[in-house]
C-alpha cells in the first residue's frame, strides 16, 4: 500500500516572500519523497485554530515566521531547549500525538559558521551587535559552543540589558556607541541588526581594527554580501554572509518531517541565490 504523501507548511503573515518552500521544495524533489511543502497566510486572530487543526488536516508539521513565533511558543505542549532559551518557535513537529515546537536558528547559525569558517568557536569573546530576536539565537549557539564572554551592543540599550539578565553570566550589555572600544579584542563579530538591509550602505561599526584572525559574520543576507562583510574582507578578515543560516535552519525541520536528513549543497545555495535576484 503506498504512504500517505507528508504535508509540512510554513506560516506567517504575510508569507509570500518566503524562501522556505523552494528550499523544502528542492529537497523532496532531490531526495524522491512524495510529500509537499506549502506557505500558508495565517492572520494573527486565527493562528491558534490552524495550530489546533494541524493533525486533522494532515500537516506532519511545519515552520513559523513573523508574527507567529512567540504565539507557537505558548501553543506548543513541548519545547526543545533551544525554543526554552530563546523564548521563540520556529518549527513545529508532533511526537507522540504531542505538538513539539523548536528552534531552529541558533543551529543554522552554527552550523554556517561551522561550514564556512571552521574552529570560529575558539575566536571569542564575540561582539553580537543587536538585541532582537535572531540576537537570542545567536547568543544561545555561541553560549552552546562554549563562548564564555559576549559582548552585547545595542541602539536600545535596555534590549541588549534584557539579554544579558535572560542569557546570564559571561554576556555585558553595551550601547551601540561602545562597540569601537571592543573591536581590537574580539575575534568574532556578528552582525544581526538589519542595518546593511536592502541598499541601506551604513556600516554599523568599523571592523579594521579587529584582529588578523577575525571571523565577521551578518544574518543580513539582501544583499548577500553587505556594507559591513565587504569592509571585513577589505581589511582581510573572514567573512560568512546569512544565507547559509536561512540554509541550515530548515535542515532539522526537513528531518522531523520526511524522515531523511537533507543537505545544504552547493546547488540548493544557487537556486535560492538565483531567486534573491543574483544576491543584490
Ligand atoms: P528585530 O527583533 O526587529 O531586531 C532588530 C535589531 O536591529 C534590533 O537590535 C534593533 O535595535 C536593530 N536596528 C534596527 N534598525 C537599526 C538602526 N537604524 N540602527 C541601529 N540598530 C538598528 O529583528 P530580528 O528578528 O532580530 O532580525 C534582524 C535581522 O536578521 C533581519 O534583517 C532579519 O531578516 C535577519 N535574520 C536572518 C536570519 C537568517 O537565517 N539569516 C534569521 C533571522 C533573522 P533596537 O533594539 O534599538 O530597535
Amino acid at each position: 500500500m503506498a504512504e500517505t504523501a507528508r504535508r509540512a507548511f510554513v506560516v506567517g503573515h504575510p508569507i509570500a516572500h518566503s524562501r522556505s518552500p523552494k528550499i523544502h521544495g528542492y529537497w523532496l524533489a532531490q531526495l524522491g519523497i512524495a510529500g509537499s511543502y506549502e506557505a500558508v497566510d495565517v492572520a494573527p486572530a486565527d493562528f491558534a485554530v490552524f495550530v489546533k487543526d494541524l493533525a486533522r488536516n494532515g500537516f506532519a508539521g511545519g515552520n513559523v515566521t513573523i508574527p507567529h513565533k512567540q504565539a507557537a511558543f505558548a501553543l506548543a505542549e513541548l519545547r526543545d531547549k533551544a525554543a526554552e532559551a530563546i523564548g521563540a518557535v520556529n518549527t513545529l513537529w508532533f511526537e507522540g500525538g504531542r505538538l513539539v515546537g523548536g528552534n531552529t536558528d541558533a543551529h543554522g547559525f552554527a552550523a554556517n559558521l561551522d561550514q564556512h569558517a571552521p574552529g570560529w568557536a575558539a575566536n571569542g569573546p564575540a561582539l553580537v551587535l543587536g538585541a532582537g530576536g535572531a540576537a537570542r539565537a545567536v547568543i544561545h549557539a555561541c553560549q552552546q559552543r562554549g563562548i564564555s564572554e559576549i559582548r552585547v551592543v545595542n541602539r536600545t540599550l535596555e534590549r541588549a540589558e534584557e539579554l544579558a539578565h535572560r542569557f546570564g553570566p559571561g554576556i555585558s550589555a553595551h550601547p551601540l556607541a561602545a562597540a569601537p572600544e571592543f573591536l581590537p579584542e574580539c575575534g568574532l563579530l556578528i552582525n544581526t541588526t538589519s542595518l546593511g538591509m536592502h541598499g541601506n550602505s551604513e556600516i554599523p561599526v568599523d571592523p579594521s581594527v579587529m584582529p588578523d584572525h577575525a571571523v565577521v559574520t551578518d544574518i543580513v543576507y539582501v544583499p548577500l554580501e553587505t556594507p559591513l562583510l565587504a569592509a571585513a574582507r577589505a581589511r582581510g578578515l573572514k567573512t560568512v554572509d546569512g544565507l547559509g543560516m536561512l540554509l541550515h535552519q530548515a535542515v532539522p525541520g526537513f528531518q522531523r518531517w520526511f524522515g531523511r536528513r537533507p543537505q545544504v549543497t552547493p546547488e540548493l545555495r544557487a537556486i535560492i541565490v538565483a531567486d534573491l535576484g543574483g544576491g543584490t
